[in-house]
């Protein structure tokens, strides 16, 4: 049996089911690669999102509107989805949101906000850990630059997996993600925001290459869109 299974909706949009729950983070599915079309997702019990950039919050409202799923953002970008018509009782903390170092509980799964280094035109730009009650802790680093403190959020939350950008120009490039993993010590790694774009990276060979050499005890899982991996 399947305790936590991590589909790739292409760019840095996932669905991870665990705990009976359906967590879909930053689904921009108008993304070139992605399986599914927002209209037909009306599972999402939580809809996470890392910042207020259109391939990040993408459907994240509609989709929250349709599914009667709950929001997590940071305080002002939670503000942005209360004006996009999402009820304040399906955004966390009633409407609120969080902020860096907060965690939001649903059910039994803990969603902790962590720092990142990226913009965003409300609140900070953030990342995620998921801790699922069974002890599976899932990183999602929004879009980032690497930063040192990479090192404290592995510590704090040991790593199953961590879902890293690798595409270069607007995060982190194969060679940052790569030692990244240095730091984050996941089991293991899965690479994302790279394909979407002409001016990123377009496949992940480069990120595999410098994983096997500078952090050869995590595992490197590359995802097709639409495919899942379980834990
Ligand atoms: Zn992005």
């Amino acid at each position: 049996m399947t305790d936590v299974k991590i589909t790739w909706l292409g760019h840095a949009a996932f669905k991870i089911e665990g705990a009976g729950k359906k967590i879909y983070i930053d689904p921009w599915l108008e993304n070139p690669q992605s399986p599914l079309n927002w209209q037909e997702v009306n599972d999402a019990d939580l809809i996470l999102v890392t910042h207020d950039h259109f391939d990040h919050t993408g459907q994240a409202a509609e989709i929250a509107k349709q599914s009667n799923g709950m929001v997590v953002a940071n305080v002002e970008t939670a503000r942005k989805f209360a004006e996009l018509g999402v009820p304040t009782e399906n955004i966390a903390h009633g409407g609120s949101g969080l902020n860096i170092g907060g965690s939001f509980n649903f059910a039994n799964i803990k969603i902790t906000m962590t720092q990142a280094y990226h913009s965003t035109a409300t609140g900070a730009p953030i990342g995620y850990v998921i801790r699922f009650p069974n002890g599976i802790n899932i990183y999602h680093a929004g879009d980032t630059g690497i930063f040192s403190e990479m090192k404290l959020i592995g510590e704090l939350y040991p790593l199953t997996v961590a879902l890293l950008p690798i595409g270069d120009v607007f995060t982190m490039d194969a060679y940052q993600a790569a030692h990244a993993l240095k730091l984050l010590k996941p089991q293991i790694a899965i690479p994302m925001h790279y394909g979407t774009f002409p001016i990123i990276a377009q496949n992940a060979t480069e990120f595999v290459e410098y994983a096997s050499k500078l952090a050869p005890e995590t595992k490197v899982v590359v995802l097709k869109p639409g495919e899942g991996y379980n834990i």
